[in-house]
């Protein structure tokens, strides 16, 4: 199911998007499982793998999604969760266009500090990992 995007490159989307969905905005304290979502399905050439077309969703947001165009579901998503349509889309769009450099060298050190291959389910994992950064963050 997960093996056709890298480890790295799924964590790094993961970070960029703050481990959180960008549809409904509830994040990994809220308990819910993260996925990557593409923002548009399908194009001539199949499915866009890159970065800029995938975003963190729950899997909640993403089975409701499906096949949905965005504005559908981002009009769906906004009554559902009270927020702004034109923040949602601006979200998205911002994150689509994130420079992904730095969020690929994290990962990448990530995945080497917790010698992982298997990150489809993160949660456990980096809660503990940006705990563990946030503390020595705070002490310097
Ligand atoms: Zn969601």
């Amino acid at each position: 199911m997960c093996n056709w995007i890298r480890p790295k490159t799924r964590l790094a989307i993961y970070m960029r998007d703050g481990l959180a969905c960008v549809y409904c905005g509830r994040g990994l304290e809220d308990g819910i499982l993260l996925t990557l979502d593409h923002v548009k399905p399908k194009g001539k050439h199949g499915m866009n793998n890159a970065a800029s077309n995938l975003v963190t969703a729950c899997k909640e947001c993403n089975d409701r999604k499906n096949h949905k165009p965005l504005s559908r579901w981002i009009r769906r998503v906004s009554v559902d969760t009270r927020q702004n349509p034109k923040n949602i889309l601006a979200r998205v769009v911002e994150r689509q266009t994130m420079p992904m450099r730095e969020y690929l060298e994290d990962a990448k050190y990530a995945l080497l500090a917790r010698k992982c291959k298997d990150i489809h389910d993160v949660r456990n994992q980096y809660r503990e990992f940006f705990a563990r950064t946030l503390k020595e963050i705070g002490s310097k």
